[in-house]
């Protein structure tokens, strides 16, 4: 609701925008961003709890398929899960924070990350 109340003081439109949050939105936060325009809700978290799709059925959908945005004359807002590096991940992913380069032969010391072998090559 933060982030909707901030670009309306800050005279910046949400309509036809996609919001990233870090949990599925309670059904509070879910009538807002359905109020606000926004086209889509993407959430790293599930919260089971919420009761956003129950209450706000007619206007909220989890199903991408055939989904259009309210923005380009659909009727739903579509809350699905992140796919891509979380916040947590992104540092690790994509920061260089280690020594790319042997410094005494120039070298490249670039290694696959030791979290990603229990994935890819095992
Ligand atoms: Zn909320």
């Amino acid at each position: 609701m933060d982030c909707i109340f901030s670009a309306a003081r800050q005279r910046v439109s949400p309509v036809g925008t996609r919001l990233f949050v870090t949990t599925f939105p309670c059904h509070y936060c879910a009538r807002h961003i359905v109020t606000a325009g926004i086209d889509e809700v993407q959430y790293i978290e599930p919260y089971p709890k919420s009761q956003a799709l129950a209450l706000h059925q007619d206007s909220i959908t989890t199903e991408s398929k055939g989904w259009r945005a309210p923005s380009e004359g659909g009727s739903q807002v579509l809350f699905h899960p992140f796919t891509g590096v979380s916040p947590r991940l992104y540092r690790r992913a994509f920061l260089m924070t280690g020594e790319l380069k042997d410094k005494r032969t120039g070298a490249m010391k670039i290694d696959k990350p030791h979290w990603i072998s229990q994935w890819v090559f095992a």
